[in-house]
């Protein structure tokens, strides 16, 4: 993995937290729009989504907003 330009960081260690709502909503707002411009935090994302010990965490309603 390549690292990002300092102005953009990637969000991959925070994407854990961002799953479980853990984060400030400015902290979330930046994780949001990183995974817009960014594919592999996308795929890293989609990848934390689809781990069995988050989903084990997250309740059906979280997973349906
Ligand atoms: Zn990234």
């Amino acid at each position: 993995m390549t690292a990002g330009p300092a102005e953009h960081p990637h969000v991959s260690l925070l994407l854990g937290a961002y799953v479980l709502d853990a984060l400030t909503d400015r902290e979330a707002g930046e994780v949001s729009r990183h995974l817009l411009r960014c594919d592999a935090c996308a795929a890293a994302y989609t990848e934390v989504l689809q781990a069995p010990g988050f989903l084990a965490l997250l309740t059906e309603q979280d997973l349906l907003e």
